[in-house]
């Protein structure tokens, strides 16, 4: 009774020891009442046997075979006449797994939902279908099932990034009630008409959730998901470090690659390399890598593989191969294109040691010495020298070995994290990683302040700021914005209002936690 010590007039008969633990129990009290009258008898009818599963016991599943017995009911009047003895401290009747592997399950359904309870306890040896989580969940928690008023949909990942259904939850209850098999106007509206309780619905900025919601509930409010909001705004933002970032790593890239020219070793192309060479190829390794990630998030915002090669001026069966390959091809040593800009270079660099900071004016001085290149060539060497101003302010006397600057190692997406964060919630070193990666350009400075400001009325629940803001974003003519913005400004309505006090979706608890 170590294994079983709150279970009386149970006795083990036998333990089992394979792959799964198996227990066999036998009832040993003499008599037992009837569930409907409450007379005790010890007249057995039968016995038979019942399965139950139950929590794994050091890391192996847990099942027990319990042999229980039917009594005869003594009460003439009962309508019983047999019944079956009941457990009444490890299981409900008819069930097939204990109170507390139910319990464990329900947990997982509340906490992560049903599916991915599944997945997740499947691995735990808390074995129950999804069907068997949602179940349990109505079971215990009732309300779930009355009519609900205030409900989220969200996407659910059948498989990532390959096939969505759709949750619902219960925003009042914190509770998911249902699980669609896909996000279709189709099948989500079907549901909402079963549901005209509904009075509010909080949903991603998607057209096919606005739409279904427009078809199936009209009468409801539609509320755009503060989580998503921030989500979205992030994914631009991301897309705006990825980019900085580059220019970053090219510019160190480029800086190591002078160092090592003016320093010529014999032992250049043999072992060990030159401190020069390690960072030339630390520096090409990082801007693949930040490449790849701007990649990945521009694949995220739903970008074909064409539309990235346009945007980021790569041809497009690289794009197609990295994006194939899940990762970044190794990176050798490699002759350094030369541009059209090549030959201007130490007269822009020379200007811009001048004070001349106008971009048109420098392109205009450029044609007039010959250039044929792109405007766009011009600008991103001026943020390249930029850049290099930055880090060459960093490092001190030119004798020093000059300390790896930290943002070359960040990638794009902590850089966004430290953007989104809460202040208070940082530590010491990524308050000075933060402000660094503010000062690494005005663009990332104004980024920032975008970033904090649409934070705030997230925070606060200012929406009556939402028109100054969208103001402040377009002026700035940042690429981090344009699609944010145009996208709120379509579903502005929704945005208000999850901008007001309605419950966000419950089910991002640890990222509104440290960023809503
Ligand atoms: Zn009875």
């Amino acid at each position: 009774m170590i294994i079983f010590p709150d279970l009386p007039h149970v006795e083990i008969e036998g333990v089992e020891i394979a792959e799964e633990i198996t227990l066999t129990l036998r009832t040993i009290s003499p008599a037992a009442p009837c569930p409907s009258c409450g007379t005790v008898s010890s007249r057995i009818q039968s016995r038979y046997t019942r399965a139950l599963r139950d929590l794994p016991s050091v890391g192996r599943p847990l099942r027990l075979i319990l042999h229980v017995r039917r009594f005869f009911c003594k009460k003439n009047t009962c309508a019983q006449k047999i019944f079956v003895e009941r457990l009444p401290e490890l299981c409900r009747p008819h069930a097939q797994r204990t109170y507390r592997l139910q319990k464990a399950l329900c947990e997982l359904g509340l906490k992560i939902g049903g599916q991915a309870g599944a997945d997740v306890g499947s691995e735990l040896g808390i074995s129950g279908s999804r069907d068997t989580i949602l179940r349990l969940v109505r079971q215990s928690h009732p309300s779930a099932q009355s009519a609900p008023q205030v409900i989220g949909l969200d996407d659910w990942a059948r498989r990532r990034r390959l096939r969505y259904g759709t949750l619902i939850c219960d925003l009042e209850l914190g509770l998911p009630i249902d699980l669609l098999p896909d996000r279709s106007v189709k099948t989500v509206s079907a549901w909402l008409l079963k549901h005209p309780s509904i009075k509010v619905v909080s949903r991603d900025g998607s057209s096919e959730y606005a739409s279904a919601i427009q078809k199936g509930a009209p009468q409801a409010r539609q509320v755009s998901d503060r989580w998503h909001l921030v989500k979205n705004l992030a994914a631009g933002v991301s897309v705006q470090l990825t980019q900085s970032l580059t220019q970053l790593r090219r510019a160190e890239q480029a800086e190591a690659k002078t160092l090592d020219e003016q320093q010529p070793s014999p032992e250049r192309q043999s072992h060990p390399r030159t401190r020069a060479e390690q960072r030339a190829q630390h520096a090409r390794q990082a801007e693949r890598t930040a490449r790849y990630e701007q990649m990945m998030a521009l694949q995220q915002q739903g970008m074909k593989s064409i539309e990235i090669a346009a945007h980021m001026g790569m041809a497009p069966r690289t794009v197609r191969e990295w994006l194939d390959r899940g990762d970044i091809p190794y990176s050798g040593s490699r002759k350094p294109r030369t541009g059209l800009i090549d030959p201007y270079k130490t007269y822009l660099l020379e200007r811009w040691q001048q004070g001349c900071r106008r971009g048109v004016q420098l392109e205009r001085e450029l044609r007039a010495k010959g250039y044929k290149g792109s405007p766009r060539a011009i600008y991103r060497y001026v943020e390249t020298v930029d850049a290099l101003s930055f880090s060459a302010h960093k490092s001190g006397s030119p004798e020093a070995p000059k300390p790896l600057n930290p943002l070359l190692t960040l990638s794009a997406p902590q850089a966004t994290w430290l953007f989104f964060r809460k202040q208070e919630d940082l530590k010491e070193e990524e308050r000075e990683t933060l402000r660094q990666l503010r000062q690494m350009s005005p663009h990332l400075e104004t980024t920032y302040q975008l970033v904090e400001m649409f934070l705030h009325m997230v925070r606060e629940r200012t929406g009556e700021q939402l028109d100054a803001w969208l103001a402040a974003a377009k002026a700035s003519h940042l690429e981090a914005f344009e699609s944010f913005v145009t996208g709120v400004q379509q579903d502005k309505d929704a945005v208000l209002a999850g901008l007001d006090t309605i419950p966000c979706c419950v089910y991002r608890k640890s990222f509104s936690k440290r960023c809503i």
